[in-house]
């Protein structure tokens, strides 16, 4: 059986491959088109491991250029998809918080990765990678770099958390002769609350799985473990989770078409 799951998001594009149980994956900027990005990725990926688009039993799209992928066999939301991946990622966590590029969600889980209740932001940038990525250019910096700035640092309280409110604060802060870590520090600490009142919504949290690119923030995966007050893990595969769940889900169609 060979299952595909394209999650096209709108920083990134994220092909999961799925082959005897194995995990095949690729992630590549999702630029202007989602839909030449999703199969440019999936193609590319597929022609890596030796195959072509027809011998693929079953794909899901997901994400937010999910819809516009006419190669899918079905579309999936980003809710189900993610909630899925993480629970395989990370066996036994209840929550999963998921910070992309243009939104930020937390989905509570059951055991088997099924939905129970979920609470997102996807209005403003505010809390998501996007915010993160103005910030770290306002500041001359990648954000990869922002975990680093930020670590060991005490945070500096900000008013703002409006993406362009915040980008004016912080060049007033560096203006006034702030620290760029303890301004960083206080940006994490402002993400982190934000996600913890979406995460409140939903009830009390046991172990937190976090997802999408920017948990590779090891210093904001710490700020939220001390608002929370719970374990924050991060899997490998982060980044993958969406696609990963999207590949599952099309095992899952395709074994139940086998049968019928
Ligand atoms: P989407 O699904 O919306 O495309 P992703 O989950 O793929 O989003 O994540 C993309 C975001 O991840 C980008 O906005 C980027 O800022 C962030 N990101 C990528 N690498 C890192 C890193 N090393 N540290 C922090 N954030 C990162």
């Amino acid at each position: 059986m060979l299952v595909a799951g394209v999650d096209v998001g709108s920083v990134a594009t994220k092909v999961v491959i799925i082959k005897n149980d194995t995990f095949y994956y690729r992630a590549a900027p999702t630029g202007w088109s989602p839909r030449e990005a999703g199969a440019k990725v999936f193609k590319e990926l597929l022609s890596d491991l030796g195959y072509v688009e027809e011998q693929v039993d079953f794909v899901v799209g997901t994400g937010y250029g999910r819809v516009s992928l006419g190669f899918a066999n079905k579309a999936v939301t980003e809710i189900t998809c993610h909630a899925r991946g993480a629970a395989y990622l990370v066996p036994g966590g209840s929550m999963v918080i998921d910070i992309g590029g243009q939104d930020s969600k937390a989905i509570k889980i059951d055991n088997q990765g099924q939905v129970l209740d979920f609470a997102m932001n996807d209005k403003c940038a505010a809390g998501t990678g996007r915010f993160l990525q103005v910030i770290a250019a306002t500041l001359g910096n990648e954000v990869s770099e922002l975990s680093e700035l930020a670590a060991g640092k005490s945070p500096l309280a900000l008013n703002s958390m409006c993406a362009v409110f915040a980008e004016s604060e912080v060049i007033g802060l560096l203006a006034s002769g702030h620290d760029k870590g303890e301004i960083v520090a206080g940006l994490h600490q402002s993400i982190a609350r934000r996600i913890a009142s979406m995460v409140g919504r939903l009830g009390s949290s046991g172990r937190v799985t976090f997802t999408g690119g920017v948990a590779r923030n090891e210093s904001l995966r710490r700020c939220l473990e001390d608002v929370l007050g719970a374990e924050v893990i991060v899997p490998q595969m982060c980044q993958m989770a969406g696609a990963l769940g999207a590949a599952l889900i099309a095992q899952g169609y395709c074994s139940q078409r086998n049968i019928l």
